[in-house]
């Protein structure tokens, strides 16, 4: 399900700006934002907005949650049993 927040559609419908945009690029006379809330692509243009691509907004307002690198845990061979040296002298 693709959907913008509450604060893009305002954005659309009436040219309101809201604290969630992040301005990825300028131009001289368009601008394209990355919306935080709803991770929909805007472009400005001459002061009309459109939506590039449209994101996900969860309505129950859970923050999308960074995905924490699982990737590497081979490095974890200590000393285990490889001490066992061979005692010469009692035959
Ligand atoms: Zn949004």
């Amino acid at each position: 399900m693709e959907s913008t927040c509450p604060s893009c559609e305002l954005l659309i419908t009436q040219q309101r700006l809201h604290p969630y945009l992040v301005n990825i690029s300028s131009l001289q006379d368009s601008q394209l934002y990355k919306c935080r809330c709803c991770n929909s692509y805007l472009h400005r243009y001459l002061n009309q907005w459109e939506i590039i691509s449209i994101g996900y907004y969860d309505e129950r307002q859970n923050p999308p949650v960074p995905s924490a690198d699982a990737g590497s845990d081979t490095a974890a061979s200590g000393p285990s049993a490889s001490d066992r040296t061979l005692v010469p002298g009692r035959q």
